[in-house]
């Protein structure tokens, strides 16, 4: 154990002796890269500081959310006033209404939606109205995405899951994975394949459509295009899980980005600023099988919670005043750059691919990287020994390969050359380790 952790150290062995793996999401426990955690005391903007006192530019931003950086003054004065007004309610509140109709006019083809409290619940609930719409049971997911932990989604999940080794999770019944059906990412062939097999019985297609689960990976050109072509002649619901791409990867998601209408969204992450949220919706029609308007029964205690749509509301307002967005974008692809120059001076192979505000270095020069297979072919060593010489010079990166690290606006000129110079160093002891 070295000094600089040893209150970090300590905090993980108290909490092991309570939580299973020290951890309250598994990623966290850092199984795959080694080592254990830093307990995190506080954030402020691009950076954190451990219980040891280490302070860390961060690029986890809490897997997602955390796009305005840690702690941002209007988030924060937005969830102590409601805060003010009281925690949970259980009748609507009007701040609900207006994060609604925020996510409706950054994300039109939301026409409308309903509030959860995770992105687990969104996935869940959006397969439930398919499911409920159209009377079939299948669906089809792709190899390495991830859309939460219900049982018939940890089928060749992403990240955590794979991190693990574990792409099908012990305690699923078979019967509940049943009717998942997997294709290839970037494969049309294996989605034809599937709906041909199975004509009539696809409720939906459902994808990150810029998967972050298995490192950022970009969508070919034609695919999404492809999906919702298939989805239409064969009358299965397009499901985007922009769970972590929304607003991300552009404003609108990934389906403004690319131009693509799916027929429902997924939403989390951002739209809580921080805090425990999630959201689904799209065509009104669809939307009208939710409960208490049609026969899909979906309801949560907490669900609009005024602290977390608080957050929510704030976050987005701050995202989509002028050129506010465009300019995290600007950061991340000037970071992007320079890392791959500091990698290229020092001889290691990496690829790096960003989409909007998240990136990937993937320890692997032959890309791009386009499916779960090429991912898989990365030096894992090489990432490990990257992420821990990262960390031990004060920068912290998702503990995985199968990871995507998150640029926020605090992220600016000074954070990013302070990351690049830790970069350089880190990138030396990989290749002399090599
Ligand atoms: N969908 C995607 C694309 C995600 O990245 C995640 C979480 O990382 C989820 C769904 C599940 O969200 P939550 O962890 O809020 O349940």
């Amino acid at each position: 154990m070295s000094e600089r952790y040893r209150e970090s150290f300590q905090a993980f062995s108290d909490a092991s002796i309570r939580l299973p793996g020290g951890v309250n999401s598994p990623v966290r426990a850092l199984r795959s890269v080694g080592g254990t955690p830093f307990f995190t005391a506080k954030g402020r903007g691009a950076y954190v500081t451990d219980v040891d006192g280490n302070r860390y530019v961060d690029y986890v931003g809490a897997y997602g959310p955390l796009v305005l950086g840690h702690n941002h003054p209007a988030v924060h004065q937005a969830v102590q006033s409601a805060l003010d007004d009281g925690t949970a309610f259980g009748t609507p509140t009007c701040r609900e209404t207006t994060l609604a109709n925020r996510v409706s006019s950054l994300v039109p083809s939301m026409e409308r939606l309903r509030l959860v409290n995770s992105g687990t619940e969104a996935t869940m609930s959006a397969i439930r109205v398919a499911r409920g719409a159209t009377g079939r049971d299948k669906i089809i997911k792709f190899n390495g995405c991830y859309h939460g932990h219900a049982d018939y989604l940890l089928v060749k999940a992403g990240s955590g899951a794979l991190t693990f080794g574990q792409p099908d999770s012990a305690g699923v019944p078979a019967g509940a994975a049943a009717d998942t059906l997997v294709a290839d990412f970037n494969d049309l062939d294996s989605v034809d394949r599937l709906l041909e097999a199975n004509r009539g019985e696809v409720a939906a297609v459902i994808l990150e459509p810029v998967p972050g689960n298995m490192g950022v990976i970009p969508p070919d050109p034609d695919f999404l295009v492809g999906l919702r072509e298939r989805c239409t002649a064969h009358g299965s619901i397009l499901i985007f899980d922009e769970v972590m791409s929304g607003f991300r990867v552009h404003l609108g998601g990934a389906q403004a980005l690319y131009d693509v209408c799916p027929d429902l969204t997924c939403l989390g992450k951002v739209i809580g600023g921080g805090l425990p949220v999630g959201a689904y919706g799209g065509r009104a029609d669809l939307m009208g099988h939710v409960a208490p308007e049609g026969g899909v029964y979906q309801a949560g205690t907490l669900s609009g919670n005024p602290l977390s749509v608080a957050a929510g509301i704030a976050t987005l307002d701050v995202l989509s005043a002028p050129g506010f967005f465009e300019k995290i974008c600007t950061q991340a692809q000037q970071l992007c750059h320079r890392l791959q120059e500091s990698a290229s001076n020092h001889n290691v192979p990496v690829t790096i691919q960003r989409v909007g505000t998240m990136f990937t270095v993937f320890f692997r020069s032959a890309g791009p990287i386009r499916t779960l297979r090429d991912v898989q072919a990365c030096d894992f060593e090489s990432f490990k020994a990257f992420f821990h010489a990262m960390r031990d010079g004060g920068v912290s990166l998702p503990p995985s390969q199968y990871e995507a690290c998150f640029v926020s606006a605090a992220h600016d000129d000074t954070v990013v050359a302070a990351t690049n110079t830790v970069a350089r160093s880190a990138f030396a002891s990989v290749c002399k380790d090599a």
